[in-house]
């Protein structure tokens, strides 16, 4: 059977994919998408998303993600829901395979293919997760207004979520598995001077604990004693660092030391002719919907004006 070829192939369907999808359907590149196996993304974990505008309501994060798909598809997007399971990007075009063997190639390929949260793997995490339990205090800490949350961590994502928090929770507590932070220090000491922070040192969470109604309690274990004891909160922020899906691209790409795909200067350009990079795969600093979603409409531009460069229009 002979490859399908698409000017554009989309990897991924988060707000960046799905963006990067309108962009390129209304610049008549006939785009096309694997979605993955999570259509939507990490999005579709969250429930209410309060911060991007034109909601002033707050959406549902899946609901968010249905309108993109819809506008995007509106404009020629064409979905799969496939993962793509081989890529050659050392010739033109490109080579992708999905899944099920089916074999594609592409003119330009644009990588969405987002990060996934780190969690520590402990009984009631998943089951609580988008009902305490999270990995975005930017995204949910607003619903822990006067409530006692937990954080995990040591690093600097742990003091920016912790010290975020203090802003509607009433007491946050800081479980970090050592006697220091590898945070920054001037992120470590704004943790530390905050009075609403309360750090529980050589510990470590072993249970997430909850009802109906969501987390009421987090099981912790100091490493050093073995005491081992419940801690009442209601929100449960795992804060242990992100990990970029990039495992099909390592050794063709550049990739930071974490495996972030490494883009040139403000574009979306990665080290190869035609292979574009947008969202949270190339950003470990914001991480947002509406940042992601930025990124991918300029993916868009830039493989539509490289494609021009090359004659395919
Ligand atoms: P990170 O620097 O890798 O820190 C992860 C933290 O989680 C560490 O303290 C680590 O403990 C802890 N941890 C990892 N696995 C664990 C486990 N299984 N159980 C318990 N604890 C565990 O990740 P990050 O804080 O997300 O930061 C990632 C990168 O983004 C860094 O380069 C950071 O500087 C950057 N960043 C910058 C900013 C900013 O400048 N505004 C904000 C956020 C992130 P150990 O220390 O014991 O290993």
């Amino acid at each position: 059977m002979s490859a399908r070829h698409h000017k554009v192939y989309i990897i991924g369907s988060g707000p960046s994919g799905y963006t990067a999808g309108i962009y390129a359907g209304r610049a008549n590149l006939s785009p096309y998408m694997a979605a993955g196996l999570q259509p939507g993304g990490q999005l579709t974990q969250t429930t209410d998303v309060e911060n991007f505008p034109g909601y002033p309501e707050g959406i549902m994060g899946p609901e968010m993600m249905q309108q993109f798909e819809a506008q995007a598809t509106r404009f020629g997007l064409e979905i799969a829901h496939k993962m793509v399971s081989e890529v050659d990007l050392t010739a033109r075009p490109f080579k992708l395979v999905e899944d099920d063997g089916e074999a594609h190639t592409a003119d330009a390929v644009i990588i969405a293919t987002g990060a996934t949260a780190r969690y520590l793997g402990i009984p009631g995490e998943q089951e609580f997760l988008g009902r305490g339990v999270s990995a975005c205090a930017t995204c949910d800490g607003f619903f822990f207004r006067d409530q006692d949350v937990m954080v995990i961590g040591g690093g600097d994502s742990a003091m920016e979520e912790a010290t975020f928090l203090t802003r509607f929770a009433r007491k946050v507590y800081l479980v970090h598995r050592r006697d220091s932070f590898r945070a920054s220090k001037v992120m470590q000491e704004r943790a530390l001077a905050n009075e609403k922070i309360e750090v529980i040192w050589d510990s470590v969470a072993t249970e997430v604990k909850g009802n109906f109604q969501g987390v009421n309690a987090v099981a912790i274990k100091n490493l050093k004693t073995g005491e081992a004891r419940e801690v009442a909160v209601t929100g449960y922020f795992c804060a242990i660092g992100h990990t970029p899906n990039t495992s099909l691209f390592k050794g063709a790409l550049d990739m930071d030391s974490v495996g972030y795909l490494q883009v040139k200067g403000r574009s979306t350009h990665t080290n190869i002719e035609g292979v574009f990079a947008a969202g949270d795969v190339a950003d470990s600093t914001y991480r947002q919907a509406i940042t992601a979603a930025g990124m991918g409409a300029a993916a868009a531009i830039d493989a539509e004006r490289w494609l021009g460069e090359q004659g395919i229009e």
